[in-house]
């Protein structure tokens, strides 16, 4: 795509002893130049050590140990972007032009990183990982399935019955339980042991703990790849992509759901008012739709899905976790379960429903949702 990088305006600064410096993006769209960014100051900020510090905004904020802190170049091009503002727990993030990609600049070390997933499902992100909640996922699973937007597309572009389907980062397997019901033959790979734990007990799913290179899965053995809130994690973005694309089977498809980092802009004044810097600290990198383009362009991947959308979920955010447990344990699954009630239990909720403010899913562009699928005949 081409990018073209002007440098004017030298001059005195207002705030910095130093050199003025200017820059405008500009990309040849449609025939036409498009301006990406306004003239921005965080080159300087950086110089200068004062980036400006986001307010705190989630609870859950990481105490990284600082000697585990490293200077860390682009996760894609492994070039080096100046620092242009600092997250709630204080690491900084740059942004690469070439990329198109934010990404913490200044980040814990890989083996920080592993301690600090152990236990993620039980202080993090805490959840009751028991029978009953399998149970609760199994009984909601094809409802859930057929709900999802992400499914929804995936049976458009293949049909699921009898695919070969890995969820990597897959949590507590509430995809995997849904592919399963949409009969998929799945597998899993998280980094959380009690992840892991729960979903080959109590799902009896086949899961691979650590990272996806540690699960040393066979070439070409998988026709769709999720990854659902991942590829914003790991130091390692191109290690996890190269693996992905060596596991996926010709024509199959990887599905990214990921925070959008082009809702935070190219510049240090939309990058500070994005949400998305104050919440979920264990975030690494933020693809954008031109980082996905690009992605795709380098893994010979056509583009089959790519969409910003969703709003963030900041209900309760400010306040300490509490353990969750899956739907369907709840008031509406307990009714469901008493002969005769179903009936007046639907038109209860259905009015509720009604009455609501509706925010569908597709409002908003805090997520990137994308479907590459991998060339080749299969
Ligand atoms: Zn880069």
């Amino acid at each position: 795509m081409p990018l073209r990088c002007l440098m004017a305006g030298i001059g005195p600064p207002h705030r910095f002893r130093t050199i003025r410096l200017r820059i405008y993006f500009k990309r040849l769209e449609h025939g036409r130049e498009r301006a990406l960014a306004r003239p921005c100051w965080f080159w300087m900020n950086a110089q200068q050590g004062e980036l400006p510090r986001l307010p705190p905004l989630d609870a859950r904020i990481p105490q990284w140990p600082p000697q585990s802190l490293v200077d860390r170049k682009c996760p894609l091009c492994g070039r080096n972007n100046p620092h242009v503002l600092s997250r709630p727990d204080g690491l900084p993030v740059a942004y690469c032009l070439q990329c198109n990609l934010w990404y913490v600049s200044r980040a814990p070390d890989e083996n920080t990183l592993i301690d600090w997933y152990r236990g993620y499902w039980r202080t993090f992100r805490p959840y009751e990982l028991t029978a009953r909640t399998a149970a609760a996922l199994r009984r909601t699973a094809l409802e859930d399935a057929k709900g999802d937007l992400r499914f929804k597309r995936l049976g458009a572009l293949s049909t699921l019955q009898g695919s070969r389907f890995l969820d990597v980062g897959c949590g507590i397997g509430v995809d995997l339980v849904k592919a399963d019901a949409l009969g998929a033959k799945v597998t899993g790979v998280d980094i959380a042991p009690e992840a892991c734990a729960f979903v080959s007990r109590h799902l009896g799913f086949k899961t691979n703990l650590g990272n996806l290179e540690d699960a040393q899965l066979p070439s070409d053995s998988m026709d769709v790849i999720m990854m659902a809130d991942l590829v914003e994690h790991p130091l390692g973005l191109r290690r996890l992509l190269d693996e992905s694309l060596r596991i996926l089977a010709p024509r199959g498809l990887l599905v990214f759901w990921t925070p959008n980092g082009g809702a935070a802009g190219t510049s240090c004044e939309t990058a500070k008012e994005w949400v998305g810097f104050r919440v979920d600290l264990e975030h690494m990198q933020y693809l954008t739709a031109d980082s996905v383009v690009l992605l795709a362009g380098q893994y010979s991947c056509t583009v089959e899905h790519l969409e910003s959308l969703d709003t963030p979920k900041l209900d309760d955010i400010d306040r300490p976790q509490v353990c969750k447990r899956a739907q369907g344990t709840t008031l509406r699954g307990s009714l469901s379960r008493i002969p005769g009630v179903r009936r007046i239990r639907n038109a209860a909720f259905s009015f509720i429903e009604k009455s609501e403010v509706k925010v569908t899913e597709r409002d908003g562009n805090f997520r990137l949702f994308s479907i590459l699928r991998k060339k080749g005949s299969a």
